[in-house]
């Protein structure tokens, strides 16, 4: 169905381009008007629910800056770039509308794309609440440059305090001589919810590198390192959130008779 109106997307774009240039229309406006003019049926009802299941748990947030208003479909390569790229799965982002207003004007081609890359490899949440790219990664800092807002105070503060409210759980049984299977699956309840998941994985991630015993008390990366279980509870999280997507996905699906592929490998319509 997606790759369907993208073919008459194409096919009206072709002929748009025969006409006189001031009667044209742009790209992006011609995309935009097909866009809205699909934009409440089922097959975009379906991705929908599919990338509400990959973003982060209980409220669906923002995959680029996690705050939970107004999300929507986002084109990771804004649809005025790249109009043949308006009804491509691999192209659609759970965004807040801030977000998906914003960075069209800044998109930045290496940017990392949440659906598709890993953040956590090319970014570093530090104490002061900020995103830094890792080791100057070049996409790192390309994504930072196309949403300098990532880094906007009020949510920096708020990461600030969560990262600290995390290492304080954590370090609560850390100092412990030994922890009950009970205080453990307390800990992860907290840690895996909002609002700790993001900057739980975070530093997750922190604490893999070299010299995180510089960033964290090292009592937390020991406890951690003994407890390399943890590192499976957000993944473990995130594929039961899609299989219970998934019959609403499906039945999204079937009722416009479009076959889907297995759930496992992330596919939508
Ligand atoms: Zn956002």
């Amino acid at each position: 169905m997606l790759q369907q109106w993208q073919r008459q997307l194409d096919t009206e774009w072709s002929t748009e381009q025969q006409r006189p240039a001031e009667v044209r229309r742009v790209a992006g406006e011609l995309a935009e008007s097909h866009w809205v003019a699909h934009r409440q049926t089922k097959a975009l009802e379906a991705v929908t629910i599919a990338l509400a299941a990959m973003a982060s748990p209980e409220v669906a947030r923002c995959m680029y800056c996690e705050h939970d208003r107004g999300c929507q479909i986002d084109h990771a390569e804004p649809k005025a770039r790249a109009h043949h790229r308006t009804f491509a799965w691999e192209n659609h982002v759970w965004s807040c509308g801030n977000c998906n207003q914003k960075k069209t004007a800044l998109y930045h081609p290496q940017m990392v794309i949440p659906t598709d890359d890993n953040p956590l490899e090319h970014l570093d949440l530090v104490p002061s609440g900020r995103w830094v790219a890792r080791d100057d990664s070049p996409r790192g800092t390309a994504t930072l440059q196309a949403m300098p807002f990532l880094n906007d105070q009020l949510i920096v503060q708020a990461r600030a305090r969560g990262r600290r409210t995390v290492i304080d759980e954590i370090d609560k049984l850390a100092q412990r001589a030994s922890v009950t299977q009970n205080e453990f699956d307390v800990l992860r309840e907290k840690v895996t919810r909002d609002p700790f998941s993001d900057v739980f994985a975070a530093l997750l991630s922190t604490l893999l590198l070299p010299g995180a015993k510089d960033l964290v008390a090292p009592r937390v990366v020991e406890f951690v390192r003994a407890h390399p279980e943890m590192y499976a509870w957000l993944a473990d999280d995130d594929a039961q959130r899609w299989r219970d997507a998934w019959p609403a996905i499906e039945s999204a699906a079937a009722s416009m008779k479009v076959r889907l592929d297995a759930a496992s490998d992330n596919q939508a319509p």
